[in-house]
């Protein structure tokens, strides 16, 4: 094993870069210094990042361009982050719609990655960004880790809702030291298969989305009241909103700290801090405005709707970029971590409600976010539970769907909910949003009870 560890600290990260052609090493060697650079670098380092990436998009990016030219607007006029006010916000359905135009052709093909991404409102979209972007993204989880008390090379288990993909995947897992727990019913009787893997495996770290967590804690509480491996350092949550309520209870249960985290598409990775309650952007990859709208003014906590520009993405650019996501700032005082980046209170990110079926099996976003991500004919999923044995799939589709398509999506989902359920594909229009404007993916009357 500690040959293991040597390998994958010292060899197993370059090597895989040589492989994969990425340059994740180099991109943590980077961020490990820069982490501590003074606020004034850090800033004029943003601001030489910006003013590149608007050259390139205005001479290389059709759709920036063509924006550049409607507002009057030359790369000149945006010197630094405080000029980026003068551009518009750029919503994911613009960028849908210019999916071809929002593309630099400057990009060799073997550097371009395709990435498909569910965002914080489940809606599937699909876009391009390059090796060098997912290899900083990657370095920026991986700091994140360090914040927490990782190595590279500690034993760390994952907790998904959707089987492991590749073979490559599960060798890198290997390497790295991972188990891969994968369940998609949140039924005790898996939920006790788990608990069983983590605590023969014994891991340091447990990764997952926080409603499977929940549910896991709750039924290690019933059978021994708190964890019982003896190496967990801390867990790692990412995908929906952290409540509090919910980040009390698994820490009750487990006994360590929970390090949540949060990541948007055309951003970059918001990470929980050791030294305060705080999260901090890897801001060396990504602005982050927070503007006010009519949600700020609602709200007592004054949340923020959170714009991003992604400073590495040169494949298909994302420039003020509305996340649809609601952030409340922090204090202003710098963190004790002594960090140069902004506090962040509070993420309001994906919502986290979930379906109950009559037989107890439970549904969460992300089981259906998963499946629907790479289909690309359809463009939004809402799925409504009005009555526990019925359950509504709303579809708003484009042009390539078929009947066909339609067929295979009702076939899978009615074997995957059960047949104590009636399933409803209903392909709609539009869908309807919240009073804030934002799109819900999972809907439970809430007179259906969790716990009966
Ligand atoms: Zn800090």
């Amino acid at each position: 094993m500690a040959i293991k560890k040597y390998l994958t600290e010292n060899i197993i990260l370059p090597l895989s870069d040589l492989i994969t052609g990425n340059s994740v090493y180099d991109s943590l060697q980077f961020l490990n210094q820069s982490q501590y650079w003074s606020r004034i670098d850090l800033d004029r380092y943003q601001n030489a990042r910006l003013r590149n990436l608007i050259n390139h998009a205005y001479t290389n990016v059709p759709f920036y361009h063509e924006l550049f030219l409607d507002m009057g607007l030359k790369p000149e006029d945006i010197q630094s982050k405080n000029d980026l006010h003068k551009l518009p916000i750029v919503t994911k359905d613009m960028l849908k719609m210019n999916k071809v135009k929002n593309l630099s052709g400057k990009i060799a093909k073997k550097d371009l990655v395709y990435l498909s991404s569910s965002g914080s409102t489940g809606e599937p979209f699909q876009f391009y960004s390059t090796k060098e972007k997912e290899s900083i993204n990657k370095a920026a989880a991986i700091r994140a880790w360090y914040w927490m008390g990782y190595k590279l090379g500690d034993k760390y288990v994952k907790l998904s809702m959707n089987p492991r993909p590749s073979y490559i995947k599960k060798l890198q897992d290997y390497f790295n030291n991972s188990l891969y727990l994968s369940s998609n019913q949140l039924i005790s009787e898996e939920l006790q298969r788990i608990y069983k893997e983590i605590l023969s495996y014994n891991p340091k770290f447990v990764r997952c989305y926080p409603v499977p967590l929940q549910f896991l804690s709750r039924e290690i509480a019933s059978i021994s009241k708190t964890y019982r491996g003896n190496s967990l350092v801390a867990i790692n949550t990412t995908g929906s909103t952290l409540q509090d309520s919910v980040r009390d209870e698994i820490e009750k249960v487990f006994g360590v700290k929970i390090y949540d985290s949060y990541s948007c598409e055309g951003g970059t990775i918001f990470a929980q801090c050791s030294c305060s309650k705080y999260y901090h952007p890897a801001e060396e990859c990504a602005i982050s405005e927070f503007i006010e709208d009519a949600v700020t003014l609602s709200d007592a906590r004054r949340p923020r709707r959170h714009i991003t520009t992604d400073l590495f993405n040169y494949a298909s650019p994302f420039i003020r970029y509305d996340t649809q996501d609601y952030i409340v700032l922090g204090g202003e005082k710098r963190c004790d971590c002594g960090r140069p980046f902004i506090n962040i209170e509070q993420i309001r990110g994906r919502d986290s409600d979930i379906i109950r079926t009559p037989s107890g099996k439970l549904l969460i976003v992300e089981n259906f976010v998963a499946y629907f991500e790479w289909i690309t004919e359809v463009d939004q999923i809402q799925v409504i539970q009005e009555e526990i044995d019925k359950v509504i799939i709303k579809l708003v589709v484009n042009v390539g769907f078929t009947k066909e398509i339609e067929k295979n999506i009702y076939t899978y989902w009615t074997n995957y909910i059960g047949n104590d359920v009636e399933l409803i594909i209903e392909l709609v229009e539009k869908l309807n949003l919240t009073p804030t404007g934002k799109l819900r993916t999972v809907i439970r009357n809430p007179k259906i009870r969790l716990n009966d």
